[in-house]
């Protein structure tokens, strides 16, 4: 049977509506590009003449952005950790960047974790991103005797002793892989503040609306401090689902799927990853997010095109802030 004209008159009528309703709910480009958007890169130390080289160029590239930070990871286990002073003392004498150094507790006396804290201090760094670390293996990862027995424990020991540092804590929207329940973990984080933590930096996460969700449970728990996203791009997919399992962030069943067969086609990769990420950000940007951190595996490519995507452009020499205006 067909309509009649003024049946199909109303029937374009409706589409029309639809379609208003549908561009009005969401508009294009979805997170419009806009200024407010800061960033924040994390470096690994290097451990051999090619992956120095790699971090130099690295930070090249990165640097012109106008990071409000970047930090540098500190091994638990101990084997990294000279390699992590040296690579802030190279980050402080030759960029003007704010530089974070990363520092866990577990495994280490009270004494010899102050001792780190000052020498970040006599390098410059004003910034501080404390953790308990992972257990090392083989152990339940008690606090040793005269230890910091967790995070919360580290950050109350530096605020006692420095009232100066800015100190960044872990945040884990999809819950940490240890903790006893998501409440015990939120508890966790808001032990963190209290103890005097300026803002938070979370694991990694796929789930954007996870991240969301965790973000009005802390709203909701009396936690008014920032906590901003941990992105990470994607440079190799077996690593990153393997990181993942360990570290508990669910990985979408789309994420393989996506990366399926381009292990020897890096430029198809790279365009994907790229993709993933940007749409992350824009849709956290989409919801008032305006802070992203920024896991760069010093690779700069990926992250440098998200924050293109993003709206954050070079910055001239003159204009950037420098750990000394900090
Ligand atoms: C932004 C960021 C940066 C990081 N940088 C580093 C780094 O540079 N070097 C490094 O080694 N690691 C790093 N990590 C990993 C981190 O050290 C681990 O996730 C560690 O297991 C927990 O550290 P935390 O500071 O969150 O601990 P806490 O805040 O003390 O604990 C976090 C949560 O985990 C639970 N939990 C932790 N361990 C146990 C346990 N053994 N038993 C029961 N519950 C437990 C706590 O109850 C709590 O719910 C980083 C993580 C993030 C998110």
């Amino acid at each position: 049977m067909t309509s009649s004209p003024l049946e199909q008159a109303e029937q374009a009528e409706e589409i029309v509506d639809n379609t208003a309703a549908r561009l009005a709910r969401r508009p294009w480009p979805a997170t419009p590009i806009r200024p407010g958007i800061d960033v924040s890169f994390e470096f690994f130390p290097p451990a051999t003449a090619a992956s120095e080289a790699a971090l130099t160029s690295c930070v090249d590239q990165l640097e012109p952005l106008d990071p409000t930070f970047v930090s540098v990871t500190y091994g638990a286990g101990g084997s990294s950790q000279d390699r992590t002073i040296d690579t802030l003392r190279s980050l402080s004498e030759t960029t003007q960047m704010n530089v974070a150094g990363h520092l866990t507790c577990v495994g280490a006396t009270k004494n010899h974790v102050d001792a780190v804290v000052d020498e970040y201090r006599s390098l410059g760094v004003r910034r501080i991103v404390a953790l308990r670390g992972d257990a090392p293996a083989g152990t339940d990862g008690s606090a040793v005797a005269g230890g910091y027995a967790t995070a919360a424990d580290l950050v109350a020991g530096i605020r006692a002793r420095h009232g100066d540092l800015d100190i960044a804590v872990a945040a884990y929207p999809e819950v940490h892989p240890k903790a006893e329940s998501a409440a015990a973990d939120l508890d966790a984080l808001k032990k963190k503040f209290d103890a005097g933590a300026d803002r938070a930096i979370t694991q990694f996460f796929f789930d954007t609306d996870a991240f969301l969700r965790f973000l009005e449970a802390a709203r909701s728990a009396g936690i008014t401090q920032q906590i901003i996203p941990g992105i990470m791009p994607i440079t190799n997919v077996a690593n990153v689902i393997k990181f993942s399992q360990r570290c508990g962030t669910v990985v979408p069943a789309w994420l393989p799927d996506l990366f399926d067969g381009l292990d020897d086609i890096a430029d198809v990769r790279h365009l994907v990853a790229a993709t993933v990420a940007a749409e992350q950000c824009r849709r956290l940007a989409e919801h008032g997010v305006t802070s992203f951190h920024f896991y760069t595996m010093n690779r700069p490519e990926l992250s440098a095109a998200t924050c293109r995507i993003l709206g954050v452009r070079p910055v001239s020499d003159g204009a950037r802030r420098t750990a000394a205006s900090a």
